[in-house]
């Protein structure tokens, strides 16, 4: 039982976010929003929970975000209708004929319609549950059946029936009469979906890419271009910079080949904007580092090799990289595990095993970049971590030295992404090769605060106090009766555009200016002077400044 000396708490490695923090959160987002429409995206928000299968095909059985860190649930059960309309159809034999199936007549939707060989013909619904709900079905059907008699132009007897799922083995046909021209009916069997696996999203590349898939995106021919900003959800150990509910701002380039998306250029632009973001955000020093994996068959001898190079030395490897030379040896190249560097230095190069496209293709994305001046460095041993991954991978960090610079520690990694050429096809789509990213947010807002924070001596470049914006106005009325007319004043100034506080007649002035001080760039006081007269009396706390102001004047005035 919570307490007042033991509350509730938000669950271990979620946290909320508060303003004026969340200014900044705002500020991020608009900032990327702004990026994203520059490049010509487009948003798509998606599922925060999906099929689990789409995880474990899309991102891998064998990573480590699908084997150990999902938050997978059973969901219930569903009812299936369909399965109990072929059950009673098939319990009918060949004295129905069904005439229609989910017609809608004027405005209603019928489940289905069947004449009897006799001539008789019946409405049907199929219900779910038969409790509570039995007398509101009957009185629906009772005016589904005059509707349909009148838009059919039917002459025949017209009668109903609602049939219900029975469960229980026991309970055979059941007959109940409801009403002279109403029948209901239970039929015995199972006719629910069986339970789903669910998760929540641990990242939205899959999502994204199912939603292509789902709504034939690539029919048009043109080249996706999507970016989302949302929560994911992953069961990892928290600490600075990694929480088990994070955000993630991404972006996804994709489509049919014929629409360029192979083109080693749209990398090179995915890049370039990248760069151009960290730099509107007023991220300092970050750094790019690139590599390519080639294609998936180039993947696929290369990690042969890589199990070949392993078998002889794996045992001297950490418990952890062991296992990963079992399951996924690839994820060694990605290990921190100090023990290990120079062993894991020593390893094939995933480069040298490139075919010659994917060798032209990544000479191509560097040449580009090059031609924008974005500076990168090749880093052979970045294949990241999950399985869709194909050529050009990329991870952009923050110097981690001395902490205060990143205010990451060791999650140094700002953001991550590749390019993923096959994944379309893993998840049963068409072939659409693809690129994306997805920036850590909580990590990014952590790196803008520190070297906020580290700045604040120097010439302040980005002070957090600058992403918040002071109000335009404090209202402070003078004694309790002046509050509805303090509300009246605020409302016509909020109406004008304005950003209005207002305080209490109940506060003592010092209060008032103190409380206004803190939050509005001016107050406005409101005695019974100010009102009789319609003259009010405003400071600008900058300078310091008080004038007398009239009523109709006020909102020109704070505005400027
Ligand atoms: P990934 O999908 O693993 O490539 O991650 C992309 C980016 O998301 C990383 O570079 C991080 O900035 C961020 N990220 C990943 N996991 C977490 C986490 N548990 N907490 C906070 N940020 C994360």
């Amino acid at each position: 039982m919570p307490t007042p000396s033991n509350p509730l708490k938000a669950v271990r490695g979620t946290r909320d976010l508060l303003p004026p923090e969340t200014a900044l959160w705002n500020r991020v987002e608009s900032i990327a929003r702004s990026v994203f429409s520059r490049y010509g995206f487009g948003e798509i928000r998606t599922p925060i929970f999906e099929d689990t299968s789409l995880f474990a095909r899309g991102v891998g059985e064998e990573t480590d975000i699908v084997s150990k860190e999902m938050y997978t649930w059973e969901d219930r059960e569903r009812f299936n209708e369909k399965s109990l309309i072929d059950a009673w159809l098939e319990g009918m034999g060949n004295t129905v004929a069904p005439i229609d199936r989910d017609v809608s007549i004027a405005g209603k939707r019928f489940d289905l319609i069947v004449r009897y060989i006799s001539g008789e013909i019946e409405i049907i619904e199929f219900k779910h549950k038969r409790e509570a709900s039995l007398t509101v079905h009957v009185n629906q059907l009772k005016q589904l059946i005059s509707d349909y008699a009148i838009a059919s132009g039917t002459m025949a007897e017209i009668v109903g029936r609602v049939v219900f799922p029975s469960r229980k083995a026991t309970s055979s046909k059941e007959l109940i009469s409801a009403s002279p021209r109403i029948e209901v009916e239970e039929i015995v069997g199972s006719f629910f979906h069986s339970s789903q696996q669910l998760t929540l999203r641990p990242e939205n590349t899959a999502g994204v890419v199912r939603a292509y898939i789902e709504h034939n995106l690539g029919d048009s021919g043109q080249l996706q271009k999507l970016f989302y900003i949302g929560p994911q959800f992953r069961r990892e150990r928290p600490m600075r910079g990694r929480y088990r509910q994070f955000w993630q701002i991404g972006a996804e380039v994709l489509g049919p080949t014929t629409s360029g998306s192979e083109s080693p250029l749209r990398d090179a632009e995915v890049l370039e904007m990248l760069a151009t973001l960290l730099d509107e955000l007023g991220i300092k020093g970050w750094r790019l580092e690139l590599n390519s994996v080639g294609s998936a068959e180039d993947r696929k001898r290369y990690v042969a090799i890589l199990r070949d190079a392993l078998a002889p030395i794996k045992h001297q490897l950490c418990e952890d990289n062991q296992r990963r030379a079992e399951t996924n040896p690839l994820r060694i190249l990605d290990s921190k595990e100090p023990n290990d560097q120079a062993l894991i230095d020593a390893l094939p190069r995933i480069a040298d095993y490139l075919d010659e496209s994917s060798r032209d293709h990544f000479a191509q994305v560097c040449a580009a970049l090059d031609a924008c001046g974005v500076p990168y460095v090749v880093n052979p041993r970045l294949v990241r971590g999950l399985d869709y991954y194909t050529r050009t991978t990329f991870e952009f960090t923050v110097p981690s030295s001395g902490d205060s610079a990143s205010g990451l520690g060791t999650q140094n990694a700002l953001l991550g992404g590749g390019r993923y050429d096959g994944l379309s096809e893993m998840l049963g789509g068409p072939r659409a090769p693809g690129i994306g990213f997805a920036i850590g947010e909580d990590r990014l807002i952590l790196t803008l605060q520190a070297q906020a924070e580290a700045n604040k001596s120097g010439a302040p470049h980005l002070d957090s106090e600058t992403w918040e914006t002071k109000l335009d106005a404090y209202i402070a009325p003078l004694g309790p009766e002046r509050n509805a007319a303090a509300l009246a004043l605020a409302r016509e100034l909020r109406r004008a555009g304005l950003t209005i506080e207002v305080g209490d007649g109940s506060f003592r002035l010092k209060k008032s200016f103190e409380a206004a001080d803190r939050v509005a760039r001016h107050i406005v006081i409101l005695g019974e002077d100010e009102l009789a007269s319609g003259i009010l009396t405003v400071k600008t706390f900058t300078t310091g400044e008080q004038t007398k102001i009239t009523q109709a004047d006020l909102a020109q005035s704070l505005r400027a």
